[in-house]
């Protein structure tokens, strides 16, 4: 893989486990914007710690990097609760499902990312776990005299659930979560600060115009913000007195063939076939990626969302198009 590709997709990586443990927020005054997010689960917290209760289940989605499993390690400290973590992909029996749940602790929170990839036969399992604390498990071999269904009581718990295709949940499993939040791109002020953060943490001497620089460049993302930040670090080192200034910064994004908006060049292929290939006209996702090579969810999931918040794509009924900034941008004149 191209290592352009490879800084830029806000995919996780690898390597991003372990710096990610290490600069992840533990609390909410370390947690960077997400104002409105942060406002309301500071409420519930308080509210639900009141009436000595769970919180409710929550929803969280929005594109990778942005913040929702960290989100949810925050609500499990603020709760004081133990918190597990699993994913869609990785259930693949209803009997996963019902150890997971059978071996949680009272107050527990068990974060499922990617929830949207759970099987419609799990998601309905969950259903009465979710709402009534219980559930209905086959004992005996199937399609036997001896087989019954049985009842199993659960802790109370915490369900969350990540998602970057808010679409893909199915309105049933949608209405038993009783907080829905959406997370949103930050901006380059957020950013910068998330960056200056991170610096201190891994002890990086770091001035403010570097911190904007990968800020700015950053696709809105923490994800993307920290790991430009670990290439910019080694470009400093090498290159310059180890200091993060604008010029290293500068210097090492352009090394890693990010543009100035901050767009690598899966990016700019897309705006590319968008106005070359399709001559501006309205394309679906499956046309566009077939054409550059690319999975549509990954289009979909990492690149599309991102394009469209800077408004270089425009979605319209009949498919997305490419703006005038799109051209400009490409500095190609629209006719
Ligand atoms: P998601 O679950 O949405 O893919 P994560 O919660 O894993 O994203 O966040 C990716 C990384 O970005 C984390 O390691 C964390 O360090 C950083 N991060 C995310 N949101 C914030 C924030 N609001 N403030 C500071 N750092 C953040």
């Amino acid at each position: 893989m191209p290592i352009q590709k490879r800084i830029i997709t806000t995919e996780k990586l690898k390597e991003d486990k372990e710096i990610e443990t290490t600069l992840r927020p533990l609390s909410f005054d370390e947690y960077i914007g997400q104002e409105s997010l942060k406002g309301n689960l500071k409420i519930y917290i308080e509210a639900a710690k009141r009436r000595n209760d769970v919180l409710d289940h929550c929803l969280f989605f929005g594109p990778p990097g942005l913040g929702k499993t960290t989100v949810a390690g925050i609500i499990a400290n603020e709760m004081g609760a133990d918190i597990k973590f699993t994913s869609g992909p990785a259930i693949e029996k209803q009997a996963d499902m019902a150890a997971i749940l059978c071996n949680l602790k009272p107050g527990t929170i068990l974060f499922v990312d990617e929830i949207h990839r759970l099987s419609r036969q799990i998601e309905e399992f969950l259903y009465s776990a979710m709402e009534d604390f219980c559930i209905d498990t086959m004992i005996g071999k199937e399609g036997t005299t001896s087989a019954k269904s049985i009842r199993i009581p659960l802790p109370h718990f915490t369900l969350i659930g990540a998602t970057t295709r808010a679409g893909m949940i199915s309105e049933p499993l949608r209405d038993r979560f009783g907080i829905i939040e959406n997370l949103k791109y930050y901006d380059s002020s957020e950013l910068q600060k998330i960056v200056m953060r991170s610096s201190k943490v891994l002890n990086v001497e770091i001035d403010e115009e570097g911190a904007y620089e990968i800020a700015r460049r950053s696709r809105g993302t923490p994800r993307l913000a920290n790991r430009l930040l670990k290439r910019v670090r080694d470009v400093a080192m090498v290159l310059y007195d180890g200091n993060i200034t604008f010029e290293a910064a500068n210097k090492a994004i352009d090394m890693l063939g990010i543009d100035p908006l901050g767009l690598d060049n899966v990016d700019n292929k897309l705006l590319d076939a968008m106005i070359n290939r399709f001559g501006g006209r309205p394309v679906g996702i499956d046309a566009l990626a077939t054409t550059i090579g690319e999975d549509p969810g990954t289009i979909e999931d990492m690149y599309e969302p991102y394009l469209v918040q800077t408004g270089l794509i425009l979605r319209t009924p009949r498919g997305r198009i490419p703006s005038e900034t799109a051209y400009h941008h490409l500095g190609i004149s629209q006719n």
